[in-house]
């Protein structure tokens, strides 16, 4: 989805690049909404902004999205809500001013062939031509989302079969993905042919029958269930009575898995392609500490994803490592529009130093990433100020200096601080006596290990500017006809948006449409905010077409 806002502060939220959501399904289970409940809360840490959840009792779907973490999102009158045997569900990732419930998933529509539910991680590169092409044929859209795209390329498809439908829609579409659809009596599951985004398949051990499908495998063991395998690249699962059949309805293409995942967006107790990300992670600290070895007293992580590195720094260099920033874990978003006078507190909300065990001493700082440079310059500025003699920064990662087209929340290339300072420019604006980055080809050698697809199966290009999938970063064209759905339809007592598809057939229970420019939300002004000696744009309007689930 395009909408984007303004960032409000430098804190810590938004000086990272950000995976923008997660998917969880259950096929076979009377407590299919609990479950997927608890498998979303599983994954929240890809998502924030929204929650939703589809079920289906074998004849129709049930829905209820809203916004806020899964514990705000549901309580238990709304669960109750969600009768069947069948679920799929998804958390999104938040931004202070795009959070809206018409970008929240799954999205759930009647068409002329029944009822459909969808939930992506991921992005469409081509989503904008296509939404061009519907949009001159008569298609209404209610959101920017490429992901209703899909939609209504499968429901126009002429096929008959639901599993053919999408194969006919997702060989128009290029990008990440990992899907979920759902209808009245099946899953399926669809990765991308490059396997950018992760997708993995698990079983319940207490009910032979009810499998289960997600982001990462850490939603697996919150509710008992068997990690099985990784769903391939350009690999559908088709879940149903029947059981489950592995189809390959696209193309096969060379792998390329989202090295991000390693080094930041997934939690350090899953496995992505069945490596664990701990393990990868504290490897990654090591070849740190083989490329840019410093004298030290101590080695501090920025917690939580910079503790694993640090772990494997510290080992390889033989210093003590410490916990030397404490992090809040019950801080979620801050809303206030600060002054400048308290404008750190952004940072300081969830990061304190430990000042006994900083203060005196020579201290390396591992972190995962720099991406503008702000929140690193603030976390120097804080170990120094709790008394340390030197402040040694070494990152677990290459700079990133490329945006992300497939599904991660980035800022434009302007705003990366990478695409524009060398590496002396950029210690010097963060404060730090020296920096390191680990190289990429550490980085890939790092996480590939024994791989038979080696490092040449990973997507790198926030790294390197090599992307695997052609993009179109194009605004859609001023003149092109948007329409509006403003109807809304209750679901079982639960407030859920539909999309229409004129071109296809009338939906069964839709109202009236409502077409309207006016409706459009007016883009904000970018600010313009000082990055060291440069200036750089903070309107998400100006960013790159990174669009959002
Ligand atoms: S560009 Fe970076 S964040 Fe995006 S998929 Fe590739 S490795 Fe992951």
């Amino acid at each position: 989805m395009h909408a984007r806002a303004a960032s409000v502060d430098d804190d810590s939220d938004d000086d990272r690049f950000h995976d923008q959501c997660g998917v969880f399904g259950i096929y076979g289970h009377t407590e299919a909404a609990n479950l997927t409940y608890l498998g979303l809360h599983a994954l929240q840490h890809r998502g924030q902004e929204s929650a939703g959840i589809v079920t289906s009792d074998g004849r129709q779907l049930f829905a209820h999205r809203a916004m806020g973490l899964v514990q705000d999102a549901f309580k238990q009158e709304q669960l109750e809500r969600l009768p069947g045997r069948i679920a799929i569900g998804h958390v999104r990732y938040s931004t202070s001013g795009g959070s809206h419930i018409k970008n929240a998933q799954p999205i759930a529509v009647d068409y002329a062939r029944g009822s459909l539910a969808v939930c992506h991680n991921g992005n469409l590169t081509n989503a904008e031509e296509i939404r061009a092409e519907l949009e001159q044929k008569g298609s209404i859209f209610q959101s920017d989302s490429d992901t209703e795209v899909l939609v209504h390329l499968v429901a126009a498809s002429t096929q008959v079969s639901i599993e053919d439908r999408i194969g006919e829609a997702l060989a128009k579409v290029q990008g990440a993905y990992s899907l979920l659809f759902l209808t009245e009596d099946t899953i399926i599951a669809v990765r991308d042919p490059m396997g950018i985004r992760p997708l993995c398949l698990g079983l319940l051990p207490s009910s032979k029958e009810a499998h289960v499908v997600a982001s990462e495998p850490t939603a697996f063991d919150l509710i008992g269930a068997e990690y099985v395998r990784d769903v391939e690249p350009g690999e559908m699962l088709v879940i149903d009575g029947s059981g489950i059949r592995s189809m390959r309805p696209l193309e096969p293409k060379p792998q390329r898995m989202c090295v991000f995942e390693y080094v930041y967006f997934a939690r350090p107790d899953s496995r992505i392609q069945g490596k664990s990300v701990y393990e990868v992670r504290r490897a990654l600290g090591t070849a740190l500490a083989k490329e840019h070895p410093v004298d030290a007293d101590v080695v501090i992580p920025v917690p939580d994803s910079g503790v694993p590195s640090g772990i494997g720094y510290a080992s390889e260099r033989k210093i003590p490592f410490e916990m030397g920033l404490i992090r809040s874990h019950y801080v979620g978003r801050t809303f206030i529009e600060p002054q400048q006078s308290i404008r750190h507190f952004g940072v300081r909300l969830k990061l304190n130093p430990v000042e006994p065990v900083l203060r005196g001493k020579r201290v390396v700082v591992i972190d995962d990433s720099i991406v503008r440079g702000t929140t690193s310059r603030k976390i120097v500025k804080m170990v120094r100020d709790a008394g340390a003699r030197e402040v040694h920064l070494r990152i677990s990662s290459p700079p990133t200096q490329w945006p992300c087209y497939y599904g991660i929340d980035t800022p434009t290339r302007r705003e990366l601080i990478a695409s524009s300072h060398s590496v002396d420019e950029i210690a010097r604006y963060v404060t730090a006596d020296t920096l390191g980055y680990l190289s990429l080809e550490g980085m890939l050698r790092s996480v590939s290990g024994n791989d038979a697809g080696g490092p040449q199966s990973f997507c790198h290009a926030c790294f390197s500017g090599q992307y695997a999938i052609p993009f179109t970063p194009t605004s859609r064209r001023p003149d092109a006809p948007r329409g509006r759905l403003a109807t809304q339809r209750q679901v079982d007592g639960s407030s859920v948006l539909h999309t229409a598809f004129v071109h296809v057939a009338r939906s069964r229970h839709f109202g009236p449409f409502v077409s309207s420019q006016a409706a459009r939300p007016r883009r904000r002004r970018g600010r313009w905010r000082s990055l060291g000696s440069r200036r750089a744009c903070t309107s998400r309007s100006r960013r790159s077409r990174c669009t959002r689930r």
